[in-house]
């Protein structure tokens, strides 16, 4: 149980332990959390929030119906921070096209024409 898990920046060292993170195949170090937009930031902070929410409910209930109605509510939840994670977390970290953009900034300022 001593595997590292990778933070998702190809650029960065940094890894965590799979104990804290059973289900994940990559991480995101604090350091590299604090680059992100913030409302990047903000929409991840609040999907994890409300998912441990539901998470310390279930674990509270003796319930067994109202715990599989919450477990469903927690499940889609975990879609939303994995689809999140994909498309807006995951993309900061690889840019493509970069290069074009530079290309056209050169155009637009003089170079390339005439
Ligand atoms: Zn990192």
């Amino acid at each position: 149980m001593s595997d590292r898990i990778p933070c998702i920046n190809p650029r960065c060292r940094r890894t965590a332990s799979s104990d804290k993170h059973p289900d994940s195949a990559e991480i995101i170090c604090g350091k590299c959390f604090c680059c992100l937009p913030a409302s990047v930031r903000a929409e991840h902070r609040r999907l994890w929030r409300e998912l441990r929410k539901w998470e310390r409910r279930i674990t509270r209930t003796a319930d067994d119906l109202k715990a599989n109605r919450m477990r469903r509510v927690r499940d889609r939840l975990e879609d939303n921070l994995n689809r999140h994670w994909i498309s807006d977390v995951r993309p900061n970290f690889f840019e493509p096209g970069r290069p074009e953009g530079l290309a056209s900034f050169l155009e637009e300022v003089g170079f390339g024409t005439n």
